[in-house]
């Protein structure tokens, strides 16, 4: 089949190669005009190991891996460590591998066979599904025809919104904004990550390797704001975080300001009762996001894109029966997902400051 695959997030290359390499001539769009590489490290999970091994990918993952455990703390206003944060409490799988963000997107991006190709800086305008094949019209301008229509366009879908309708249908916020930013002169030192809280905010510092990240979180209702607008993003930031001078958090807002490559976004699930109609077909954050919270995102891309092409490969002349069994093999993983945000946001953003006061001594008596 021809088919076409918006989205060169960790669900867009994933189907890139799983698609590819079942005999399909897959043409994927990415909308940046370069692969989207910040980010903290991310977990790879449970059943997607054994996905990453099938895909021929898992040697490069291990080797790129990174140790985050253990390596966590919340401090005082003084800088002074409080307490360590229990990766256990957060992290309840054990055998993940834990790769950067912009290793595993590069490790992907080297195992695209030659059935895949890549289009920067190109996506979808427009799309109608005649039964027969869906007819693309790209913002380019450039128009072509497809056989299939994978929708891999993250937490902000525009295939999802094209096809399924407006994301507030299926979008359910959790109450948390997160940003990451490069923190370039920030020396690592081997000491533990802090983590920083005022009530309902969160200030922290992570290093891998020579890379450092400034963190910043917020509680906080749904904000409506363009969300691909970085000036809006940082004057959000700025709302959240400008008027508090304790610790770095000012050093850490201007890591944010400085950055272009800012990643901000609300921490949210998306919920669909169907992730297919007709021709299109949704897979990763775009048809069932669970969050950063719940460190599965990346798990639940690969496995996504793994089953569905193995659906297609199993209902070789039956577009709906291949969506049936996708949609019945991938749902349980993400019902499990979702459902393991539970205590992190609580943990990590306490509302109050008796909260935080309250998680400390807890944590410092456990200890
Ligand atoms: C820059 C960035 C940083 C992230 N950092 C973290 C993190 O630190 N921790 C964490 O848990 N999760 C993070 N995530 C989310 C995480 O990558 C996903 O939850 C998970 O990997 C599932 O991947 P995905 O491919 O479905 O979505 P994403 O990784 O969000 O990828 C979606 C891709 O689609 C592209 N895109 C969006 N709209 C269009 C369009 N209209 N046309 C074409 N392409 C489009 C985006 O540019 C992006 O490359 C981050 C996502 C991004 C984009």
């Amino acid at each position: 089949m021809r088919i076409l695959v918006s989205g060169a997030g960790m669900a867009g290359l994933s189907a890139g190669i799983n698609l590819g390499n079942a005999g399909h001539d897959v043409s994927i769009v990415e909308r940046a005009q370069h692969l989207r590489v910040n980010g903290s490290p991310i977990d790879i999970r449970g059943e997607s190991l054994a996905v990453a091994e099938q895909m021929g990918i898992l040697d490069d993952i291990r080797a790129r891996q990174v140790d985050m455990s253990a390596r966590t703390c919340f401090i005082d206003g003084d800088g002074d460590r409080v307490a360590d944060l229990p990766i256990a409490e957060i992290n309840d799988s054990t055998g993940d591998t834990e790769i950067p963000r912009e290793d595993l997107a590069h490790v992907l991006c080297n195992a695209l066979g030659p059935s895949a190709a890549l289009t920067f800086g190109e996506s979808i305008a427009e799309l109608r599904d005649d039964g027969c094949g869906v007819d693309v019209v790209f913002t380019s301008g450039a128009r072509s025809r497809y056989d299939l229509v994978v929708g891999a366009d993250g937490l902000h879908s525009a295939t999802r919104r094209l096809v399924f309708g407006p994301e507030r249908q299926y979008l359910r916020h959790l109450g948390f904004y997160i940003a990451l930013a490069a923190l370039p002169h920030h020396h690592p030192t081997g000491s533990p990550n802090p983590i920083y809280n005022f009530p309902g905010h969160m200030a922290g510092v992570v290093t891998y390797r020579d890379v450092a990240l400034a963190v910043l979180s917020f509680r906080s209702p749904w904000i409506d704001y363009d969300y691909r607008d970085l000036e809006a993003q940082k004057r959000i930031l700025d709302d959240e975080f400008g008027r508090h001078g304790r610790w770095r958090v000012r050093e850490l807002l201007d890591a944010a300001r400085r950055d272009p490559e800012l990643y901000f976004d609300s921490v949210s699930q998306i919920d669909m009762p169907s992730w297919h109609r007709g021709r299109v077909v949704l897979v990763g954050d775009a048809a069932h996001c669970a969050s950063p919270l719940s460190g599965r995102g990346t798990s639940l891309a690969i496995t996504g894109t793994w089953l569905l092409t193995q659906a297609l490969v199993d209902n070789a002349d039956d577009l709906d029966a291949a969506f049936a069994q996708y949609e019945r093999d991938q749902r349980p993983h993400v019902a499990y997902a979702q459902a393991t945000v539970g205590p992190g946001g609580d943990l990590l953003i306490p509302a109050t400051q008796e909260a935080i006061d309250a998680r400390n001594q807890g944590l410092a008596h456990a200890g």
